[in-house]
This record gives C-alpha cells, sequence and structure tokens, in this order.
C-alpha cells in the first residue's frame, strides 16, 4: 500500500488476494472434511484508508474488524454496503459506551470488569451484546486475554450477566517457527473451547476465532469457524 501505486493498482492486488485467500480456504476447510461456507470471514482493516474497505465490501465481504474504537468511529460512517462491525482489540471499560451500538460482536473481552461494563451498557441501550472470550493460550505477558488456569469459572460467571451473550472464545497464539508448533496451540484453544461448550449455560456457543494472515488455513484444519485476516487481503500495513 505505497502512496506511489495508484488506487486502481491497490483495488486489483486486493482482488487477488482476496480471490487467493478464498482458494486458500478451500483447500484447507476440504482437508477439514468442512464447507468453506461454514467458516466465516473476516477483513482486518486497521490502518487501511476507507477507499480500500470499500473496495473490499464491493468484492462481497460482509465483515470488518477493527482494534481500536477511535478509528472504528471514525471509519465506520465512511464505508458503505451490507456489512457488520466487530471489535478485535483490547477495550477500555471507559470506551463500551461509545461503541455498544456501533458493533454487532466484541471479540476481545478480556476481563470481568469489562464484561460487566458490557452488560451494564447492553442494558441501558436495550440490546443484547455479542461477545468473544479472548484466551491467552500461550500465557504471554505482552498479550490481553484471559488465562488458560481458571478460564471455565469466569466464562460460567460471564454468562451468567443480564444483556449479554456469550457466543464463543477468539484467540492469538504465540507467534510460532513450524506450521505444526502453530496447529498443537490451535487445537489447545479448540479443546478448551469445545470444553466450555460442555457447561449448560454455554452450550449455545458457536464461534471459534482464530487465525490471521499467516496461519488462516491451519486454524481451519484444527477447528476455526471465523478468521481475521489483514495484511494478507491489503498489504502491509503502514503506521
Ligand atoms: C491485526 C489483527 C489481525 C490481523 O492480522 P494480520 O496478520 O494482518 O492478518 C487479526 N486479529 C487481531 C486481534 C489483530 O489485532
Amino acid at each position: 500500500m505505497t502512496e506511489n501505486l495508484s488506487a486502481e493498482a491497490v483495488f486489483r492486488d486486493i482482488e487477488e488476494n482476496y480471490r487467493q485467500i478464498l482458494q486458500n480456504m478451500e483447500a484447507a476447510s476440504a482437508q477439514a472434511g468442512i464447507k468453506r461456507e461454514t467458516v466465516r470471514f473476516m477483513a482486518v482493516t486497521k490502518t487501511v484508508p476507507p477507499l480500500f474497505v470499500n473496495h473490499a465490501l464491493q468484492l462481497g465481504i460482509d465483515l470488518i474488524g477493527e482494534n481500536k474504537v477511535q478509528e472504528l468511529l471514525e471509519k465506520k460512517p465512511l464505508l458503505n454496503g451490507n456489512f457488520q462491525s466487530h471489535l478485535i482489540g483490547h477495550l477500555q471499560t471507559n470506551k463500551v459506551k461509545k461503541i455498544i451500538r456501533e458493533v454487532s460482536m466484541i471479540q476481545s473481552v478480556d476481563s470481568l470488569h469489562l464484561a460487566r461494563e458490557i452488560s451494564k451498557q447492553a442494558q441501558t441501550a436495550e440490546l443484547t451484546m455479542p461477545i468473544l472470550l479472548e484466551l491467552n493460550i500461550g500465557e504471554e505477558e505482552s498479550k490481553s486475554g484471559f488465562m488458560p488456569d481458571g478460564f471455565d469459572e469466569i466464562a460460567l460467571q460471564i454468562a451468567q450477566l443480564p444483556n449479554l451473550s456469550v457466543d464463543g472464545v477468539m484467540a492469538v497464539p504465540p507467534i510460532c517457527e513450524t506450521e505444526k508448533e502453530i496447529r498443537q496451540w490451535f487445537s489447545l484453544v479448540r479443546k478448551r473451547y469445545e470444553d466450555l461448550k460442555k457447561h449448560p449455560a454455554l452450550q449455545n456457543m458457536h464461534t471459534l476465532s482464530m487465525g490471521m494472515s499467516s496461519d488462516y488455513t491451519e486454524a481451519i484444519l484444527e477447528g476455526a469457524n471465523l478468521v481475521r485476516v489483514g495484511s494478507a487481503l491489503f498489504g502491509h500495513r503502514r503506521y
């Protein structure tokens, strides 16, 4: 996405990238024995100008993800088409109120405190907010998300809160050197997701959000049904 590329050239790149991604998703789904349509594709639009996001939306992409509240609020009114927005980055409790009506899901719920605030604001707005619980599967200090230890207990507490719908789990595993290694992390996340679903209060969960540009095919092979892809679609981010 360099400045000297014409918008047209970027459009062509996005088209070609999307075609390739769909092909890869198709192959991974076939290998996993599922239909590609059962895996939801999210275009991660952080740092991407509205001009290019709109082009992606024209290609039939119907779900976008943003990390930051401010960027989401600024960009959303400039986008055209039928699409949903999810928040996928760490959310401060004091910003919940600003986005409660602007997103159709918050994927990055990483504390009981935050879940309580979303519940409270959802009640005020008279809506039910779908959420995913972010699992810090690698127990990395640098990442947000719940630690694996005690995850079920906290998930059950959150499931009790009014005006929240706990729809599933989101995770960003540690950076890995090999395909085998990343698949092991995804497999662990899947296991925790399946374990949660055994609880009656959480048996209606349906979304396992994992896999990004470098590893969405491995994630699909390990059971992801929502992949979040940024740079493989739009090119490298320029901050
Ligand atoms: C940025 C981001 C992505 C997409 O990353 P790419 O590697 O560019 O595909 C996915 N999920 C989260 C939570 C992100 O912050």
